[in-house]
């Protein structure tokens, strides 16, 4: 639905093919599935799927019927269920559509085993838990469905794991080290490496990389901007000013009046708040652009508006333009920097991006 309520995300293609790009680069000898899973991180599943079908090599997402979905669109490329089925109806999908996926623990195994006609070729990633302690097999249940699947025709293994701190202090080291005691008599493909592991741990790049939120143009490190590793934004958030105050000393902005003016202010009205995907949680100075100019929040976020402060930005009145994040008409706002504004991390603002934000793709 597009509305006259002037907020908009703007979707960048050619900064998504960029990212995937880099992505390939950067694993030069690794395949890649995009990770599509949570509609694109937000992005739209098929702005992606439709970005990306020419280059990408697969695609990853977490629900059967999205996997099943891609097939009936013509992706012929592989599809892997991250968290592989959830029941006997996606068991037999993973057999008819040709699906890879994900086994996780010995009942998923017998359940997808006891799904299929006997014989059914099947892709399949073996999970192990290497030490996230989320999903995953443990050593004798890994030798256990070795042992099974070894005694089944047309079964096609990866064994795949997933690490828990790559974008941080305790890296891979630990992880990777039990992954090669599991996997010490494994010969074929492996997949360990997500958008962290991919830009800073290229032992584990293996035969399949998976890179999500890279791909989305932000940063999966606290301390390594989006910019510096070289990926662009892919989503802006944009809006316009809707209404201008002029504040006194003493005067307060918003829900709360948490802010108040120390001195005279003009501050602008925004058409965006938390029901469009804003965080709540972004106090009073997080970084905001108006009319190619850097400013900040002031007072709560509202559900459906915010303010910001416009004071030396006199230019800007009604219909400003506003970027809330991304690379936008009114300048560049990294989404990471809104995040961490909001004590949180851009996976979650591009997630949170409500079905109520229109949502544009841009060409150019
Ligand atoms: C979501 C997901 C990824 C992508 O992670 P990023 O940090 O976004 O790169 C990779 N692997 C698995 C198993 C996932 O669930």
């Amino acid at each position: 639905m597009t509305t006259s309520r002037p907020i908009r995300a703007r979707i960048f293609r050619a900064a998504l093919l960029h990212n995937y790009r880099l992505a390939r680069r950067l694993a030069p000898t690794a395949k890649a599935w995009a990770v599509i899973k949570a509609n694109a991180y937000g992005h739209g599943q098929w702005r992606a799927v439709e970005t990306l079908r020419e280059e990408a090599d697969g695609f990853a997402v977490l629900e059967c019927e999205n996997a099943v979905a891609l097939r009936e669109a013509g992706i012929i490329q592989p599809i892997l269920q991250l968290e592989g089925i959830f029941s006997a109806r996606d068991a037999r999908a993973v057999a008819e559509f040709g699906l890879t996926t994900v086994v996780h623990c010995l009942e998923q195994l017998a359940l997808l085993l006891d799904s299929v006609t006997p014989g059914a070729p099947l892709a399949i990633c073996l999970k192990l838990n290497t030490g996230m302690n989320r999903l995953g097999l443990g050593a004798a249940d890994l030798r256990q469905a070795r042992e099974i699947l070894a005694r089944i025709p047309n079964v096609e293994l990866t064994l795949m794991t997933h690490f828990a701190g790559a974008d941080g202090e305790c890296g891979v080291a630990e992880q990777l080290a039990r992954f090669s005691e599991m996997a010490s008599d494994w010969q074929g493909p492996v997949s360990l490496a997500n958008s962290a592991a991919i830009l800073r741990h290229p032992q584990t790049h293996g035969d399949w990389v998976r890179p999500g939120i890279m791909l989305y143009g932000a940063s999966p490190f606290a301390d390594q901007s989006a910019e510096e590793l070289g990926l662009q934004p892919v989503m802006a958030l944009e809006s316009e000013i809707i209404g201008v105050q002029q504040l006194a000393p003493g005067d307060r902005v918003g829900y709360g009046g948490t802010f108040v003016a120390e001195r005279p202010m003009r501050i602008g009205v925004v058409a965006c708040g938390y029901a469009d995907g804003y965080p709540r949680h972004a106090p009073s100075g997080t970084p905001i652009a108006v009319m190619g100019k850097m400013t900040r929040t002031v007072g709560r976020v509202s559900m459906d508006m915010l303010a910001c402060d416009l004071t030396d930005i006199p230019e800007a009145g009604l219909g400003a333009p506003v970027t809330l994040w991304g690379n936008g008409r009114a300048g560049c706002v990294p989404a990471d920097i809104v995040a961490a504004a909001a004590g949180t991390i851009a996976y979650e603002l591009f997630c949170a991006l409500a079905p109520r934000v229109p949502v544009g793709v841009d060409d150019e």
